[in-house]
């Protein structure tokens, strides 16, 4: 298969460059689903270029017959975030103009409609309820999409639209009408991999093979994933308090491909893998081996995205002898020591911070110089086994 490529302009620049962002189109011989898959949202997080990259390799030596529908893929999706630097550091997690996180900028149709005073949802839902659910998602799908074509209008206007805004439309039209959205992360300091699923999504999630899942038992519809599942999960949530089973065939992940700032490989390997499966279950790809024969097995350990617990330096210090990513915790058990010195004439002390809870510890910080109340590791308390 050879894709289309497609060139999308996101930000003309005052030195008079323009940055885009450039879209691979593989189109399957059979019409079918559409699969949405962009990497690199946060500057740092590097490994889902190299997914992406394999991907592309990987279906252009695939026949058309063994695709049935689309797959688009966007690496380097966001260029303002992976090109930004101090010193040798990247960073790019926050736009520099606003210093809003490049991941809380997306339109949520429900929270639009709750903006506009506009009916919600719930009385959408009791309108539809003599219909079957391919013809309620094509109306939900006409009012989402009249409503965003709307708003991508305003670009058009005399007074134009904030930067977040106008990027966030490019991003979102490119995917509206997906069935399956895969936005590729890794942690902006360092982790191992793991991926974030939706409630009601929990059977797909052992398709990607990973061993860790991030339930979202509580969001806000303003991250990529969220802005595109959460109409949609409201939609099925309030047809079934009307006694209205519906289930679409809509879904968005995010996965967490190792640490920021490098490529690992063995994560690259992984996020390849988990994302043809994924495909291949979901009937969209046909080759051999797959889906692999350990996915009717795979045991996926779920943690709720509230109960994950942050741990804070409670002085300034620089941070020794830290558990290692990946370490099972239990409470009391030492997680690191604090070197910390001062400016009042007495010896430098150092502080044992013990765990509160006990937990898996998935992310760490990559600076070890932290001033009081900056960030030093994360942990996931509370799994449940599906
Ligand atoms: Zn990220």
């Amino acid at each position: 298969m050879i894709p289309d490529i497609d060139s999308v302009d996101i930000a003309h620049l005052a030195s008079g460059d323009t940055l885009a962002i450039q879209v691979y189109k593989f189109r399957g011989a059979t019409p079918g689903k559409k699969a949405y898959l962009q990497a690199n949202l946060h500057g740092a997080e590097l490994s889902g270029n190299a997914v992406i990259y394999q991907l592309i390799q990987f279906l252009s030596d695939l026949d058309a017959s063994q695709l049935r529908g689309e797959i688009w893929l966007v690496p380097t999706c966001n260029p303002i975030a992976t090109n930004q630097r101090s010193h040798h550091y990247a960073s790019g997690r926050y736009n520099p103009y606003t210093g809003t996180d490049w991941n809380r900028i997306f339109w949520d149709y429900e929270k639009d409609l709750e903006n506009q005073n506009q009916s919600s949802i719930a009385e959408f839902a009791k309108t539809q309820l003599h219909l079957n659910s391919k013809q309620i998602q094509k109306n939900f799908f006409q009012q989402l999409r009249s409503r965003f074509e709307e708003l991508k209008q305003a670009e058009n206007r005399a007074s134009g639209l904030p930067f977040e805004d106008h990027y966030r439309y490019q991003l979102q039209s490119l995917c509206l009408d997906a069935n399956y959205v895969l936005d590729l992360h890794s942690s902006t300091n360092q982790s191992f991999d793991y991926l974030y699923c939706f409630q009601g999504r929990e059977a797909s999630a052992k398709y990607f093979l990973l061993n860790t899942a991030i339930l979202l038992d509580r969001y806000d519809g303003d991250a990529f994933d969220e802005a595109f599942m959460k109409p949609w999960l409201s939609l099925e949530k309030q047809l079934e308090k009307s006694g209205k089973v519906v289930k679409f065939d809509l879904e968005a992940w995010t996965l967490e491909l190792g640490s920021g700032m490098q490529i690992n490989p063995d994560s690259v390997y992984r996020g390849v893998r988990g994302v043809k499966n994924y495909l291949v279950s979901k009937g969209m790809l046909d080759i051999q081996r797959f889906p692999l024969i350990q996915t009717a097995s795979k045991t996926v350990q779920f943690f709720p995205k509230s109960k994950t617990q942050k741990y804070y330096a409670k002085q300034g210090g620089v941070i020794q002898s830290r558990v290692m990513l990946g370490t099972w915790i239990q409470a009391e058990q030492l997680l690191y020591q604090l070197l910390v010195f001062n400016r009042e004439g007495n010896l430098p002390q150092l502080l044992n911070c013990h765990a509160e809870e006990s937990g898996l510890v998935y992310d760490l910080s990559s600076n070890a110089s932290v001033n009081q109340g900056e960030y030093i590791l994360e942990v996931l308390t509370q799994p449940n086994e599906a």
